[in-house]
């Protein structure tokens, strides 16, 4: 009889008695149930013999106070999908498919068998009921990776091109140190529930279903903490403020996710510590826009610049430079202030780019307006000549 037959035969539904059934009605039925189906009485009969043989190995485990508690705790883990869960890592997902025999078969060199093996079923049951408290039935057990972090961090502009670093304050669930995360009061531990006897889930029969749930005394952690720590109150978890100097690096841009490793929630008993990540957040500049590594700017210019050139004096992030508007410059033109742009990692800098917008004035005085016409007069038309063809097919 193997681990495997414990978790998928139904002994009390081969025997015909009630979970519950007291170890009297257990013999009882299976004194019936065997001279039924003994082989003396059915010559011949192959279907009583395997009858016969199911109720034998029923009663081997059922009749057995010590083998039956076992075998009831194995099939409320496994039949209510409990241990899957907690096997996979506390429900974390990408974990691997699961099989019991691999569990069995790797943790005793081969198919392990119970009942007389002694000792194995016992620490397997310790060794994925130690965690209480807050740990719950969903955590990983033993040293497990530490909870990874989220966090948003809003930069100011011009920081996020320079790069900077700023303290980050985290408040993150933690485990309690004063009671190590078990709930309980110092100098005392966590006992096995005694509704589940530490599986944490408890089958109610009706009529030919079995069906599991997480029991209620315990909440499904199967341990009960019975003196609360004072510091948690037997949660076993407390909230815990940190600071962290992140430094942002030059160039980082709105939107972008920093990663810290090993910056997240400690590792459970000495796992390691999960990672921080850090989502970024950019306020925008009221003068300078960002494309990649160049800065953007735009600048008002007259006509009059346009057409006779000027020098523009124009900001940059930090300081100022000297740009030279050719005469005739178009509206629309962009000028390129070389490594004025964003500095980044590798050593290379993005450029400055300014758009000269050309603003046309809504009024002027009539000493322009008496310029600009004299001005209109010595001045060519525009040259339009592409359109007037497609203009004279409406007219
Ligand atoms: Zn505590
Ligand atoms: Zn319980």
């Amino acid at each position: 009889m193997s681990s495997k037959d414990w978790i998928e035969k139904d002994y009390y539904a081969v025997l015909g008695v009630e979970k519950s059934a007291s170890s009297d009605e257990i013999k009882k039925s299976y004194r019936k149930l065997a001279r039924e189906s003994h082989p003396d009485h059915n010559p011949g009969d192959p279907k009583a013999e395997e009858r016969f043989k199911a109720v034998s190995e029923a009663y081997a485990v059922l009749g057995d106070e010590k083998k039956r508690r076992e075998y009831d705790e194995m099939r409320s883990l496994f039949g209510s999908g409990a241990f899957r869960r907690n096997a996979r890592g506390g429900g974390q997902p990408g974990g691997m498919p699961f099989d019991v025999s691999d569990l069995f078969g790797g943790a005793a060199g081969g198919e392990a068998r119970f009942g007389g093996a002694g000792g194995g079923l016992g620490d397997l049951f310790s060794s994925l009921f130690t965690g209480g408290g807050a740990a719950g039935a969903t955590r990983p057990r033993g040293p497990a990776k530490g909870r990874d972090v989220e966090a948003e961090v809003a930069l100011d502009f011009s920081d996020a091109v320079r790069g900077v670093t700023l303290p980050l304050t985290l408040r993150a669930p933690g485990v309690c140190d004063t009671c190590h995360g078990n709930g309980a009061k110092p100098g005392t531990s966590p006992v096995a529930c005694p509704v589940c006897h530490g599986a944490g889930v408890t089958t109610r029969n009706q009529g030919s279903f079995s069906f599991s749930e997480p029991c209620r005394n315990c909440q499904g952690v199967g341990t009960i903490v019975e003196e609360k720590c004072p510091e948690c109150h037997g949660t076993g978890g407390v909230t815990k403020t940190r600071t962290l100097n992140v430094r942002f690096p030059a160039g980082v841009a709105d939107g972008q996710r920093i990663r810290l490793a090993g910056r997240g929630e400690p590792g459970e008993r000495g796992g390691p510590a999960g990672d921080l990540f850090v989502h970024v957040k950019v306020r925008p500049d009221e003068l300078f826009g960002r494309t990649g590594d160049d800065l953007t700017l735009t600048v008002p210019i007259t006509y009059a610049e346009a057409v006779l050139g000027t020098d523009l004096r124009v900001p940059t992030l930090d300081g100022t430079v000297t740009l030279r508007v050719p005469p005739g410059t178009p509206s629309g033109r962009v000028l390129r202030a070389r490594g004025k742009g964003v500095a980044r990692k590798d050593g290379r800098t993005g450029d400055l780019l300014v758009t000269l917008d050309v603003v046309v004035p809504a009024k002027v005085s009539d000493e322009a307006r008496a310029a600009l016409e004299a001005f209109a007069e010595q001045t060519p038309p525009a040259a339009r000549e592409h359109l007037d063809a497609r203009v004279r097919r409406f007219s």
